[in-house]
């Protein structure tokens, strides 16, 4: 590193006139005067240290933590950085831990720099406080949106925002708003599945529940969330992380665009950028997507953060760049303010200092992400308190909190099937319980839980019930039985398996009533959860086959991250229940709902595909769909999931009636639909009603076969009946035009609800343009 630059009055700062500005912008005003030029890159810069010392390897312990003090100096002093993440080796720490870091490192910023600019600090708490020893884990985010319950998303993001400002951390890489519709993806159980209404409309609950009604992030029960990965990041071709993928522009805005736009409109300060290549151009350096899209169009004027070291990678990985120092260049033109793994890995902090001085990067730009920058720390009140301390957090981990969690684990679980109402079970049976994900903390919880890969789950989740403990506590433990058959190699690859025991656990099945079979995958994310084949593995079809070979009525327990496809041994299931990854209430959540203490009402966020090679999403145009309802076409590989968005059975039935709307309504009115719904069976039930709306002709671009515009979770008593009404605009209507504008046409719509379905017309012989 250079030796600290002496400070000289920075005449290059670029000053705005301050006649009407905030307060708040009048700090970052005079604080951006002060700063040299590596002062300002520094901030741009974005770090993760080691923690090193005794007390490594026992959670439980409290020796005192600390991080290297030579790094740490070099990094806050000589480099000036002004970010750090995933400090503390990949492992969940207590909140205490978390406090004796984060105050280590603030003391330095605060104390020893120059300028007194606290740090942000960033992690991954993505399904409760995941990387606190003692938090409160939810379901992943694809359960959560099986809930498509807004007030329990929203009180989970509120609880984690808390538990993490008990860890002294107070910002927060979430929520994934990507579209998620391809089952091969390695991440689509960080997603909100595969609708951008849906995605939308929880993500905006979740932001609102880190960062409070009002974006008060100063709050100390409240952190920044972080929209992420911007833009189109889970549809490579090729199905794998971070490989390249071809998005048109109109597909682009019209499904992929809707959910970041929502969250920015809700006030979200930070965003991350999507790793892969979009039409052979590295998002990473599209000054399109990154300036014009993001900064100007949408007038986001918040915090722009790559994604983990890519920077390097438009340099290593995607040669668009001849040399690091360009690749610098190239990001930051192009719209990043903050690089994400800037100082280890590469000589950003000098490469942009040099490229300032050669005019290769300017001044403005530089000043422009330092404002930044700067605002989202004075936002989240880090000057005056750059520590939160775990012991004003009375509430972290508990009881309330996890019945929070329990119940949205329990809202979550997605009954897929239920032949002659096989479910729910008596309690004085004998079960035997079998499969690899049956036992599994780990499995219930998913990756970013206490690690990255959710590898070390098992090390802290001890005090919380798996399956087989959850249901030996619902039915007593001398009616289960347990025998994995096939088991997860706890030291290899996550998708390395073996047969354990399955022969014995065949022999009990012949002497249990019931069979519940846990199947699934063992945790993974990114890079290292890309597969080849989703169908369910080799070894966990042949414990399926025998399971039914027994005679025996199975029910199928799905515990995944993504869909596998199971049609080569579905028929024989008499049940089947997708709990997704429920969190560390999952195990008791799935006993209730498999005893009937739960009547289940979650909805499939997502297609479910049948075949590997049939994984038309849940938008689509109807080309073959069509020809096949016409008689024309019948080849069953194309658009006919296992299961379809939206799908999920109750303990009790609906019906659905009443349908209302007028047949005739002028663009610009308020479109009013309602529809009964009653309870025809004999339990309380919650449902789901969705509204679908289908475009029957569109100019220029075939319209979708139907789209979700919403969505009401009511509760109904045996015989109750209510109706639901909701009011759409023309513009629920719109798609976009191969222009890239949003555009709603006259002409004929058709409404669905349920089983109900109504067309009208709306009339105007003029589009309005909404863009
Ligand atoms: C992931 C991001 C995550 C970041 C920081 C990246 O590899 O793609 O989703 O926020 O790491 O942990």
């Amino acid at each position: 590193p250079k030796p600290a630059a002496e400070p000289a009055a920075n005449t290059a700062t670029t000053v705005p006139n301050k006649a009407g500005m905030s307060e708040i912008d009048r700090k970052i005003e005079d604080l951006l005067s002060q700063m040299t030029l590596e002062e300002k890159v520094g901030q741009m810069a974005q770090i993760t240290l080691d923690v090193v010392g005794k007390g490594e390897n026992r959670y439980s312990s409290f020796e005192p933590f600390t991080l290297d003090t030579v790094e740490l100096r070099k990094a806050l002093l000589d480099y000036k950085i002004g970010s750090v993440l995933n400090t503390a080796n990949n492992r969940a720490r207590t909140p205490e831990q978390w406090y004796a870091i984060i105050s280590q490192i603030q003391d330095v910023a605060m104390n020893k720099s120059r300028l007194s600019i606290p740090v942000i600090y960033g992690v991954d708490q993505i399904h409760g406080a995941t990387y606190t020893a003692g938090g409160t884990m939810f379901p992943q985010q694809i359960g959560q949106a099986a809930s498509r319950n807004r007030e329990l998303v929203r009180r989970g993001a509120e609880i984690t925002a808390y538990e993490t400002r008990a860890s002294s951390i107070p910002w927060n890489f979430s929520p994934v708003l990507d579209m998620g519709p391809d089952p091969r993806f390695s991440r689509q159980f960080e997603t909100f599945g595969e609708d951008p209404y849906l995605i939308s409309e929880l993500g905006v609950q979740m932001i609102k529940g880190y960062e409070g009604d009002d974006n008060n992030i100063g709050h100390p029960e409240h952190v920044a969330s972080c929209m992420k990965h911007f833009l189109g990041y889970q549809v490579p071709t090729s199905g794998k992380d971070r490989t390249p993928t071809y998005i048109s522009d109109e597909a682009l805005r019209e499904y992929h665009l809707p959910s970041f736009k929502a969250a920015i409109e809700a006030g979200s300060q930070t965003i991350m950028i999507n790793s892969g290549i979009i039409n052979g151009v590295p998002v990473h350096s599209n000054h399109d997507i990154l300036t014009k899209l993001l900064k100007e169009e949408l007038g986001f004027k918040g915090l722009v953060v790559t994604d983990w070291g890519d920077i390097e990678y438009l340099h290593t990985r995607d040669k668009v760049a001849a040399t690091m120092k360009d690749a610098i260049r190239m990001a930051i033109n192009a719209g990043v303010d903050m690089s994400m793994i800037a100082y280890q890995y590469e000589p950003f902090c000098e490469g942009l200092v040099e490229l300032v001085q050669e005019g290769k990067v300017k001044q403005e730009r530089i000043d422009d992400a330092v404002r930044r920058i700067l605002r989202v720390k004075h936002n989240l009140n880090l000057f005056e308190q750059p520590t939160t301390n775990p012991k004003d957090y009375p509430k972290f981990g508990s009881k309330e909190f996890e019945e929070a969690a329990y119940q949205m684990a329990a809202e979550s679980i997605t009954l897929l099937k239920n032949e002659n109402n096989v479910l729910p079970l008596r309690k004085n049976i004998k079960v035997l319980v079998t499969g690899p994900n049956a036992n599994s903390m780990r499995t219930l919880n998913g990756a970013w839980t206490y690690s990255w890969q959710g590898e070390k789950v098992e090390e802290f989740a001890g005090r919380y019930n798996t399956i087989v403990e959850a249901l030996q506590n619902e039915i007593g433990a001398s009616n289960v039985t347990f025998l994995p058959g096939v088991s997860y190699k706890m030291d290899g690859f996550y998708y390395e398996e073996f047969a354990d025991k399955m022969e014995q656990a065949v022999a009990a099945a012949k002497k249990s009533d019931v069979i519940i079979l846990c199947l699934g995958e063992n945790t993974s994310t990114e890079t290292p959860g890309n597969i080849n084949d989703i169908y369910m593995s080799d070894l966990q079809t042949e414990l399926a086959r025998k399971m039914t070979q027994t005679g025996k009525p199975v029910i199928l327990v799905l515990n995944e991250g993504r869909p596998r496809v199971i049609s080569r041994f579905e028929q024989q299931m008499k049940g089947i229940v997708q709990i997704y990854q429920p969190g560390n209430f999952g195990g008791d959540a799935l006993a209730d709902v498999l005893f009937g203490d739960v009547n289940p009402s979650g909805k499939l966020p997502y297609n479910y595909p049948r075949y590997p090679n049939a994984l038309v999403p849940f938008i689509h145009k109807p080309s073959a769909e069509q020809r096949k309802a016409e008689g024309v076409y019948n080849y069953e590989a194309d658009y006919n999931p296992q299961y379809e968005f939206g799908h999920g059975l109750s303990y009790t039935s609906f019906k659905y009636d009443n349908l209302t709307l007028k047949e005739n309504i002028k663009m610009g009115e308020p479109i009013q639909v309602s529809v009964r719904v009653t309870n025809t069976g004999a339990r309380e039930g919650k449902e789901v009603v969705h509204l679908y709306s289908s475009d029957l002709y569109a100019t220029g671009i075939t319209p979708d076969v139907k789209r979700l515009r919403r969505f009401e979770k009511i509760s109904l008593k045996p015989q109750e009946s209510k109706t639901v009404s909701f009011t759409l605009t023309a513009d629920d209507l719109s798609y976009t035009g191969r222009d890239g504008r949003k555009i709603t046409e006259a002409g004929e719509f058709e409404i669905r609800v349920g089983d109900q379905v109504k067309k009208f017309t709306l009339l105007n012989p003029d589009a309005i343009g909404t863009n």
